[in-house]
């Protein structure tokens, strides 16, 4: 037996174990290591997995036993809701259509999800030809990153062990530090676009759950929030609903915390006060906090380059990730990195090199796929959903509109144009809505 691997993963989550399943396949010798006493152990997520990508990894997964299945619930019915301090205006969305498989957005509970995947990925080594030659390994924290007298990088350091392979994908998530000792991104990242996510997760019998949000069988609901939610500090909340939970949270910019001197997790109770919410939640029980850095999905913070000789960086070690308003795409990029990073490693064993050179494939099967192509095409929409104006002035705009409009009372009743053009006066300008409003013509 070679004791050296086609591959080392550093990193049990989405991206890493995606990347495991295509090489476990694939018949490749890979050893991927977690620092995490299971995969999932460490992972936060609100978390809603768009796309498509699990039924390659795991085809029909949705034939399994529901209850030993690693989803949650999938998404039938969207909304997006702008909040002031007593009122809450939908978007709201709920179609048939997405009662379709291969479902395109699954509700999961990451600790739950990622070990579900982790034991696909074992079946799928225990199938493979080199079956005795392929591992997973879990509570191991890798240190280092090792390179060749040539600076290709060649096998990883984990406490007094050293593992040699072709190749090395990076797939330790945002707090990119293996990414940053190869020298692929600065030492220090400034935390200007960076956001940090809280989460709760509140118990709720299933039965209740299904009543309060109309759901039935396995379908499920996803809610976005802008405006009061963040209690003025630029970002987000969300509530999506598990089986027999409901998770709760809110992604918040780190700078503007830090300026504005707040907490999010009071916050957070704040926002979970708002009769919007109060009602949606009442009667649960907090069972589970998280805390997690996440990627706002600016570009200014990947990785000048997401490859090297002998490696790749994969998921949100590379920030692959993508929040222009309408939902979070962390999980969806890090779950096709991790696919397209495999397929790379596969093509470079067949040409019998993982020089630079050939890695950059994988740089160029990114460009071609929807990540960089949605990345680069609303990277304006990110930046437009960061404006000061979207943290209250436009959810209050919108909230005052909506109360005005949906009173019915015994006064004369202005036409809706005028109820529009009084709530643009209290709560912005015309100037800074049409400013707002072309850049999102241009941007969306
Ligand atoms: C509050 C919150 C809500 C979110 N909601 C959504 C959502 O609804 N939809 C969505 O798509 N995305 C969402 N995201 C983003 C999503 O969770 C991430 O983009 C996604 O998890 C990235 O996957 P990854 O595999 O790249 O990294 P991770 O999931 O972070 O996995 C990295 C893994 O590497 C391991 N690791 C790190 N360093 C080492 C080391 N040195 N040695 C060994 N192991 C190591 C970690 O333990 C971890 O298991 C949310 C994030 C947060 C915080």
């Amino acid at each position: 037996m070679d004791d050296k691997f086609d591959c080392i993963i550093v990193g049990g989550g989405i991206a890493g174990l995606s990347a495991a399943m295509e090489l476990a396949k694939n018949d490749m010798k890979f050893l991927l290591i977690e620092r995490g006493e299971f995969a999932g152990a460490k992972n936060v997520s609100g978390g809603v997995l768009w796309g498509t990508d699990l039924a390659r990894l795991v085809p029909e997964y949705w034939t399994e036993d529901p209850d030993e299945a690693g989803w949650e619930r999938f998404v039938n019915h969207r909304r997006l809701t702008f909040m002031d301090d007593q009122s809450a205006f939908s978007f709201d969305f709920k179609s048939d259509h997405f009662d379709a498989q291969p479902y395109k957005g699954l509700v999961v509970l990451r600790s739950k999800f990622d070990r579900w995947l982790a034991d696909k990925v074992q079946e799928a080594i225990d199938q493979s030809e080199v079956a005795m030659e392929s591992f997973l390994a879990t509570n191991i924290l890798v240190d280092k990153v090792l390179k060749d007298e040539n600076g290709k990088v060649n096998g990883i350091k984990a406490g007094e062990e050293e593992f040699f392979a072709d190749s090395v994908i990076i797939a330790e998530g945002v707090n990119n530090l293996l990414t940053r000792q190869v020298g692929l991104q600065d030492e220090y990242v400034p935390a200007d676009h960076v956001m940090t996510g809280v989460k709760e997760v509140i118990r709720m019998d299933r039965e209740t759950i299904d009543e309060r949000f109309q759901l039935d069988g396995l379908s499920g609901m996803s809610n976005e929030f802008l405006g009061y939610a963040t209690d003025g500090v630029e970002g987000g909340g969300f509530l999506y609903t598990n089986r027999a939970s409901l998770s709760v949270g809110l992604v918040l910019g780190l700078k503007d915390l830090r300026e504005k001197v707040k907490k999010p997790y009071d916050i957070l109770n704040k926002f979970k006060e708002h009769p919007a919410i109060a009602d949606m939640i009442r009667g649960g029980e907090v069972v589970e906090y998280s805390a997690h850095v996440v990627s706002s999905g600016d570009m200014r913070v990947m990785p000048e380059e997401i490859y090297a000789d002998g490696v790749m960086i994969a998921g949100e070690a590379a920030n692959l990730l993508m929040n222009a308003g309408k939902a979070i795409q962390g999980m969806d990029y890090a779950m096709r990195s991790g696919i397209l990073a495999a397929e790379t490693v596969m093509e470079a064993k067949e040409a019998g090199d993982f020089s630079k050179q050939q890695m950059k494939t994988y740089r160029d099967k990114l460009e071609e796929s929807y990540v960089l192509k949605d990345m680069r095409g609303f990277q304006g929409a990110v930046q437009t959903l960061h404006q000061p104006e979207m943290v209250d002035e436009i959810p209050d705009l919108v909230c005052d509109f909506g109360r005005k409009f949906f009173t019915v009372d015994d006064s004369p009743t202005p036409k809706a144009r005028k109820m529009f053009s009084e709530a643009v006066s209290k709560n912005s300008s015309w100037w800074n809505l049409m400013r707002l409003s072309l850049k999102a013509a241009k941007n969306l």
